[in-house]
């Protein structure tokens, strides 16, 4: 496994996130941002679930939090479909 530097590295795609994401590249133009989740689909507004999309009204892209380009124009790196733990060591 090679090791990459993250200047900011957002653990869970929801709306926490999302927002801490944009919030961070506003304060800080050149750091390395990332949100990884163990979610496929990059941040959505969870209310939606039971609000349009079980009865079939929205899809997934209706449910987004940040329209699509919004990650990619500002450098926030999706890490998706990819579940953090601890490494435990022992000595
Ligand atoms: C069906 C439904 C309806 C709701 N309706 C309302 C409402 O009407 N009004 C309201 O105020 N709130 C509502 N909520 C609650 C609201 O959606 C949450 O308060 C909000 O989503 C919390 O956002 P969050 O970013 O803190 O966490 P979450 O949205 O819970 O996001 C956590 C993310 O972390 C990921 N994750 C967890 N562990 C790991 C790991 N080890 N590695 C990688 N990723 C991980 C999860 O997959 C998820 O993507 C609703 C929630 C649901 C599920």
């Amino acid at each position: 496994m090679t090791a990459r530097k993250i200047d900011y590295l957002l653990l869970g795609g929801g709306v926490a996130s999302a927002t801490a994401a944009r919030v961070l590249r506003t304060e800080d133009q050149s750091a390395s941002i990332a949100i990884l989740c163990d979610e496929t689909l990059a941040p959505y507004q969870r209310p939606q679930l039971t609000k349009g999309f079980l009865d079939g009204s929205l899809d997934t892209t209706q449910m987004a939090i940040h329209e699509a380009g919004f990650y990619t124009d500002l450098r926030i790196e999706l890490l998706l479909g990819a579940r953090a733990a601890l490494a435990r060591t022992c000595h």
